[in-house]
């Protein structure tokens, strides 16, 4: 599969990875966008949201399960923090495989457009 993050998942690429199981794993984006900036994806090669099927929602539960957990531990979860996932062309999506992002650390835009 010529994907970037389904070779992050089985370690044909490196990555500063936080947390693994069956379904999801995070790590560190490479070009950070703030303090913290982690990306959240499930192991399963589903393209975008536009691609979910109805059944495959849980995996986004437990996504946000792990990014809260995450906030927390890295320390931004009082202060507040974001998540964001683009989906498609227009959306702003560059990497075809579902991604959250989870972005704290500093003050961040209340301009999402
Ligand atoms: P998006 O624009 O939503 O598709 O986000 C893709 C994100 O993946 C960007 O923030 C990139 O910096 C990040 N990224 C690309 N390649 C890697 C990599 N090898 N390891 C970690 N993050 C990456
Ligand atoms: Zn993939």
């Amino acid at each position: 599969m010529d994907c970037i993050f389904c070779k992050i998942i089985n370690g044909e690429l490196p990555s500063d990875a936080l947390y693994q199981d069956q379904e999801i794993m995070a790590f560190r984006d490479i070009n950070p966008m703030a303090p913290v900036h982690i990306l959240i994806i499930p192991k399963e090669h589903i393209i975008s949201l536009a691609n979910l099927k109805d059944e495959q929602t849980v995996v986004i539960g437990e996504m946000v399960k792990l990014a809260n957990e995450l906030a927390r531990r890295e320390g931004i979860s009082e202060r507040g923090y974001r998540l964001v996932i683009s989906s498609g062309i227009e959306g702003g999506q560059v990497i075809p495989h579902l991604h959250m992002h989870l972005l704290g650390g500093r003050v961040l835009s209340s301009k999402l457009y």
